[in-house]
Parts: C-alpha cells; sequence; structure tokens
C-alpha cells in the first residue's frame, strides 16, 4: 500500500521546489501527537521544523482540535461578501488587539503570499487614490523571502532568491543590501546610507519598503540590528513612504517577542501574517493595516479596496486562529521560546569552531547552523529520518525552529541529532 502511495506520488505529484521527472524521495506521514510525525511503518521523528514555522503548539492539540470540530458542526463556509461570521470577528479583534496599536484595519488571505500580494495591491492603490500614481516601485533589502506569487516574488532576493530565472518577467524595484549588523552586534549607523540614499534618490516613485523585521527567513535564516528597522522606520516617514512589515515567518513569539517589529519598538503601515497564525491547523493570512492607509485606500475611484478571495475570512479557519491565539497568550509563551532559545544554544554549541561550519546562531526558538558547503539533499535527509528527527535543511543551511511546547528532553535529542548527522555528513 505504502508502495502505492509513494509510486503514484512519484509519478503525479509535485512537492515544494521540486521536480516530477526528478524527484527527490518523500516519506508517507500518518499521524502527528505532540512534538511527533509518525511514518509509515511506525517510525517516529521529533519534529524541529514546526511544518516551517507554523505549528507552535505542535500537532493533534485537544483545544485546536475542538476549535475545528466545533466550528465544522456549524458552517465549514459561507463567502464573506455581505456576510459576517463570529468567528472572523473574534480573530480579527484579537489581531488588533495583539498588534500595534496603529494597525487597526484586517483583511484575512489565504496564504502567507496573497497576505503579500494584498499588502502591496494597498500600498499602490494608496498612492493612486492619493493622485501620485507615480509612486509604483517597491524598495527592499537584499536576501528576502516574501512569497511565491508574482508580486511577492519580485522583491524576493534578486540572486539567490530562488526566482531569478523568473527576472525578465517580475516588476522591477529597487534593492540595497541587507544590513551587515547582526542581532547582538554593536549598531552602525552607516549600515542605514544605503537605504537612505535609495530613498533620497526614488522617493517620488517608490510606495513602500518592504521587509521581514529582525529575522530573515527562507532567504538565507540571517538576524539583523533591529535598530535597522527602526531607521527605515524613520526614513520612511521623512520621505512619505508605508512600510511594509512582512512578519509571516516572525509573527506570535518566534523570535522572543510577539512581533518583530517589538525588537526595534517600531510599527509599520502594513502587517502581513501568516504561517504560526492558525497553528499549523490550515492555511490563512492576514494583511493588517493603518486608519491612515485604509482611508487612503478607500476615498477617491473606485473608493474600494479591489481585492476578494473566494474563501475569505474561512470559518474552520479562523475558528482555529482564534483558539491557538488563545492558547499562545494564555501560555507564558516568552519563557517557552526562550528556553527553548536556551537549550539551543547549549545544544549546537558543539558545531562552533568546526571547519566545515560558518556560523551558529539562535534568536528566540530558532537555531540554525550556517556551513561552508550546501549539503547532498537526499542523503541528509535520510541520514535525520534514520537519526529519529525531521530537519529540512536548504543550501548550506540546517535550522530548526521547533514547535514551544518541545520539552527539554526532545530539545536535546534534537540538537544531538542535528550534529551528530551534520558531522557525519561532512566527515
Ligand atoms: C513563508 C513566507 C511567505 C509566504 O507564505 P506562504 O504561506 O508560503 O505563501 C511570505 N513571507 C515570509 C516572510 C515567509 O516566511
Amino acid at each position: 500500500m505504502t508502495r502505492d502511495i509513494l509510486d503514484f506520488d512519484r509519478q503525479h505529484i509535485w512537492h515544494p521546489y521540486t521536480s516530477t521527472t526528478n524527484p527527490l524521495p518523500v516519506r508517507e506521514v500518518v499521524s502527528a501527537h505532540g512534538v511527533r510525525l509518525k511514518l509509515k511503518g511506525g517510525r517516529e521523528l521529533v519534529d524541529g521544523m514546526a511544518s516551517w514555522w507554523a505549528a507552535i503548539h505542535g500537532y493533534n492539540h485537544p483545544i485546536l482540535n475542538a476549535a475545528v470540530t466545533d466550528q465544522l458542526s456549524r458552517m465549514a463556509h459561507v463567502m464573506f461578501g455581505g456576510l459576517t461570521h463570529e468567528p472572523a470577528v473574534e480573530l480579527c479583534r484579537a489581531l488588533v488587539d495583539l498588534t500595534p496599536a496603529p494597525l487597526t484595519k484586517v483583511f484575512l488571505a489565504d496564504s502567507g503570499s496573497v497576505a503579500v500580494e494584498v499588502a502591496i495591491k494597498m500600498a499602490f492603490q494608496y498612492w493612486i487614490c492619493r493622485g501620485q500614481s507615480t509612486k509604483n516601485r517597491l524598495l527592499t533589502i537584499r536576501g528576502g523571502y516574501h512569497g511565491d506569487t508574482f508580486a511577492a516574488m519580485s522583491v524576493c532576493d534578486p540572486v539567490n532568491g530562488m526566482h531569478e530565472s523568473f527576472s525578465g518577467v517580475l516588476s522591477r524595484h529597487h534593492f540595497v543590501p541587507r544590513p551587515g549588523c547582526r542581532f547582538g552586534d554593536e549598531w552602525d549607523d552607516n549600515d542605514i546610507t544605503p537605504m537612505r540614499e535609495a530613498l533620497e534618490r526614488h522617493h517620488h516613485e517608490i510606495a513602500a519598503v518592504i521587509l521581514e523585521p529582525v529575522v530573515q527567513g527562507a532567504g538565507g535564516m540571517y538576524f539583523y540590528h533591529p535598530m535597522y528597522v527602526k531607521r527605515v522606520r524613520e526614513l520612511c516617514d521623512a520621505f512619505d513612504v508605508l512600510l511594509i512589515a512582512d512578519e509571516i515567518a516572525t509573527g506570535f513569539g518566534r523570535t522572543g517577542t510577539l512581533f518583530a517589529c517589538e525588537h526595534a519598538g517600531i510599527s509599520p503601515d502594513i502587517m502581513c501574517l501568516g504561517k504560526a497564525l492558525t497553528g499549523g491547523y490550515m492555511t490563512l493570512a492576514a494583511t493588517l493595516a493603518t486608519d491612515r492607509v485604509a482611508e487612503g485606500v478607500c476615498t477617491g475611484d473606485p473608493g474600494v479596496f479591489m481585492h476578494g478571495p473566494t474563501f475569505m475570512g474561512n470559518p474552520l479557519a479562523c475558528a482555529v486562529a482564534r483558539a491557538s491565539l488563545r492558547l499562545l497568550v494564555e501560555t507564558d509563551w516568552a519563557a517557552q521560546v526562550a528556553r527553548i532559545g536556551r537549550s539551543l544554544t547549549i545544544g549546537l554549541a558543539p558545531c562552533r569552531n568546526l571547519s566545515y561550519i560558518s556560523d551558529v546562531r539562535i534568536l528566540g526558538a530558532i537555531g540554525v547552523v550556517e556551513l561552508e558547503e550546501p549539503v547532498r539533499m537526499a542523503e541528509i535527509q535520510n541520514a535525520f529520518v534514520e537519526q529519529g528527527v525531521w530537519v529540512r535543511p536548504f543550501g548550506r543551511l540546517v535550522y530548526v525552529m521547533p514547535p514551544y511546547i518541545t520539552d527539554d528532553q526532545d530539545l536535546a535529542f534534537l540538537t544531538k541529532s542535528l550534529v551528530k548527522v551534520v558531522a557525519e555528513h561532512f566527515r
């Protein structure tokens, strides 16, 4: 049976960033509970990925399960045009409460990439409605990742971003180097110079600066100085440019503050959320905006924000997101994240000073081991599974961002396994 499944999969199904003609191996997962994924055949893996930042409370959580089934017995879905419902309203109330105060308006989107599309569209529509349609470019930092759809792709890193192949069909935006000052370094104000110069030169055509505050995720797992974000906020105000914070990966506590913007003590004009929003249960994202942005977008012609997906505000997704946020604020997430950070620091310490490792960095509940050479993907994935952990590296990066509920014993097992597998891989 499992052969059937794997054979069919191999012949017919695309996985993220893979070939269907020369696919990498996949494994069949049959269930997941707490921090463990159970594979067909019975092998259990301690999860180091939280399903790409999402499953912060772990899998098969009774409270989240109940939120879905309770909502399911009432209404799985209903259109959001002309109708509303309690799950959406209660979720949006929580989002307005939790995010920085100036963010008051919520647009519910289907996925992170769509939330970024929505943010970009809001920024452009804002300037069009204000009669400044020449402000139709974005400005961002290199090394970013904002999603796979076209507008989102256009602000991903233009070189190591996975999308240089599309350069000819993407809108052209302005890029400056990513900040050189890392999180924890001493701040050097020269770091902001390229951003300031780009704004001085091009502000008349720039609608918004978009960036992932403090932590760049899939573009390189890079942690940079919060002062950079603060300076960008000041420059955006000075040059009349909007600031979009893409907190899809960083949101909901992962970096040690509820939102990464809080490290810098700033608030963006537009914020994108996703990934951990539903605790990893369903696809849902949100774009929040200030009153100023909302008023700008909704005055003039056409007077409405021109976006509205079919499955907008899906009640099942909203209900589980609401439950996930309640769970987050009711547990001491900050202590959990700090504990994970300490455990990762200790557990990954043996990686420091190894010739094949160029850097080890930890922030919040994220641990990154950067290698001198890219990994051989199929081989290292196999080794991790053999070892009993689920870790999925890319390129020169082996990293973990475990569910917040991971206990110290599982964390020690995860880091010990990581150190061992990497050492054997580069022996
Ligand atoms: C994952 C991610 C996205 C895209 O989200 P999807 O749900 O995969 O479309 C956008 N921005 C950041 C920072 C991300 O980490």
